[in-house]
């Protein structure tokens, strides 16, 4: 029986390492013990070791599963190093490769043996695992085994029966930084989890600062470039929604002096890693990427990761800004967004067709769980919180509530609420823009009730862009062609402009009192608090960020904190 001293003895001898990280002690145990797990951890906090050091100190063989084939040689190289005995099987290898490194592990000459997913269905491979002792079968990214989530990958779904034909049952270890409840309970129901040890840990970066900026879609290639050429001895990320916006955006950047190169699955491999090299070799300052960047990349002093959009939910934002200041020192994530990007992210939705291992009504159920999932997104550009602690809240991490600051529910109550601001002693993480930031609010209950007036009077038949014009009492041929002059709300807004009546509006969607329709042509149509925009008592708000601490600590990035 192994115990836990000797899983530090072997964390110090191997890897050099003090001691454990949060979170990775109490998996390492229970491997040991023999009882089940799921560890959820972001990239990079540390979930390889949870499984690796109980390899190296159980009987017999683990085998970790993970779809990452371009990464398994440097892993295993790793081991090698560090002392370890491992191999892997995958598709790179010629037969005969394959052959020896599987009777290296049948004869106990590996501890660890890396596999793709695919793998578990070869003949061979089986055959393999009906004779070899294996203690720990170690599910890496498994959350790719839910269809709820973004990265399903079929061949997880055979994982489940490859354990269950093993004639030893080994100990399953998961992994995931995926937090959503659905996938979670997924990935213990696929594999067959026995009774397991759930730690969620390790999504806590205070060396990362948070940043949401509300900025209309012609200014965020000119406020990318000026945070560059501020910023010209750091390292950064900026991620776009398309590549040709990549290109768009390089091209600023390199006119303007920046070095920067744009990085799209579009391009050709050679390309690709050329952009790749130079970027983490420091021959280029910025890249500019679509999310097809960034997967195994190992570059420490990123000091920014900018988002040109809203990502498609918080798990790929936190992915991809968490790229930042790996090395520990200040770094700041900035996410550029505005309401369009809300619509253009619920059409790309719309247009996603599924896989087809679903029936149409799955395809259904998968879509509205990644509506929500979006949703939680929105919630993010949207509250007035500390940004830390909303994350830290959705990851279901236990955040220390004395430290947390106000909620944002309690902070949306009031007037003028300076939100965890540290001259008010509220608390906050003091490294987020909404801890940095005082909060107004605007009465626009007149805007909001003439917005739903409006749409009774179209017959709940038009989008946004037609119902501000119509407010705003427009002249274009268009709406008069349709008579839509003489709708009882023409003009009612013509002193408010038309930003205003679509932030309004756009709030009013994701408030309920609206629903904006998804299809091709999204129309607005009421919602189910629609009813309450004409009781007399209605009262209607919208928050305007007031930023006067722009010298703030980390707030100006790096260079205005050492
Ligand atoms: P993940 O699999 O979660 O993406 P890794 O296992 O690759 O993360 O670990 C990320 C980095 O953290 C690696 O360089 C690893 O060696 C280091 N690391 C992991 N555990 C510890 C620890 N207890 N002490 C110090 N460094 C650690």
């Amino acid at each position: 029986m192994v115990d836990i001293q000797d899983a530090g003895q072997a964390l110090k001898r191997y890897f050099g390492y003090e001691s454990f990280r949060p979170g990775q002690e109490d998996l390492v145990k229970a491997i040991l013990n023999g009882q089940d797990c799921l560890g959820v951890m972001p990239t990079g906090a540390g979930k390889s070791i949870c499984y690796q050091i109980p390899a190296t100190l159980l009987d017999g063989l683990t085998i970790v599963i993970s779809p990452l084939v371009s990464l398994m040689k440097d892993q295993v190289d790793g081991l090698e190093d560090a002392g370890i005995q491992a191999s892997f099987v995958n598709s790179t290898q010629d037969m005969d490769e394959q052959f020896l490194a599987l009777a290296q592990a049948a004869q106990g000459r590996s501890k660890i043996l890396y596999v793709a997913p695919e793998r578990l269905d070869a003949p061979r491979f089986r055959e393999f695992a009906q004779h070899t002792k294996i203690s720990l079968l170690a599910v890496d990214e498994a959350h790719c085994v839910s269809q709820w989530g973004q990265d399903f990958r079929p061949a997880y779904l055979g994982i489940g029966d490859f354990i269950r034909s093993l004639p030893d049952r080994p100990t399953v270890a998961a992994f995931t930084a995926t937090a959503t409840e659905k996938v979670r309970r997924d990935i213990v129901y696929m594999l067959g989890l026995d009774d397991p040890y759930v730690a969620v840990t390790g999504f806590d970066r205070p060396n990362l600062f948070f940043d949401v900026i509300k900025l209309e879609s012609k200014y965020k290639n000119r406020w990318v470039v000026q945070y560059a050429l501020k910023h010209g001895d750091d390292s950064g990320i900026v991620y776009c929604a398309t590549r040709k916006e990549t290109e768009a955006l390089a091209d600023d950047l390199t006119k303007a002096g920046v070095s920067a190169v744009s990085y799209h699955a579009g391009m050709d491999a050679q390309d690709r890693e050329q952009a790749q090299r130079d970027f983490v070799n420091d021959k280029v300052q910025v890249v500019v990427a679509t999310n097809a960047f960034g997967m195994g990349i190992d570059k420490s002093n990123v000091r920014y990761v900018i988002h040109h959009n809203m990502p498609e939910s918080i798990e790929a934002y936190y992915q991809e800004a968490g790229r930042a200041g790996r090395d520990g020192e200040p770094a700041r994530c900035s996410l550029l967004w505005n309401e369009s990007d809300i619509v253009t992210r619920r059409r790309l939705l719309d247009m996603d067709n599924g896989n087809d291992r679903l029936t149409g009504e799955q395809t259904e159920a998968v879509r509205a769980e990644h509506r929500r999932l979006l949703n939680v997104m929105i919630g993010y550009c949207r509250t007035t919180g500390c940004l830390h602690q909303y994350m830290l809240r959705y990851f279901g991490e236990e955040v220390d509530q004395a430290a947390a600051g106000l909620s944002p529910a309690e902070a949306d109550k009031g007037k003028s609420v300076p939100v965890g601001h540290p001259d008010t002693g509220s608390g906050g993480c003091q490294n987020c823009s909404n801890c940095l930031s005082t909060f107004t609010t605007i009465d626009v209950s007149d805007v909001a009730r003439a917005i739903s007036r409006c749409v009774h009077d179209v017959n709940q038949g038009f989008g946004s862009g037609k119902i501000a014009q119509i407010l705003r009492g427009s002249r274009s041929q268009d709406l008069l062609r349709r008579g839509l002059d003489r709708c009882p709300s023409y003009g009612a807004l013509d002193q408010v402009p038309e930003a205003r009546i679509r932030d309004v509006l756009n709030q009013m969607a994701s408030d309920g009192y609206l629903y904006i329709t998804e299809g091709r042509l999204p129309m607005v149509h009421f919602g189910p608090k629609a009813a309450q925009t004409v009781s007399p008592d209605f009262h209607y708000e919208i928050k305007r960020t007031e930023r006067p601490r722009a010298s703030g600590k980390v707030y100006g990035g790096r260079s205005s904190s050492t």
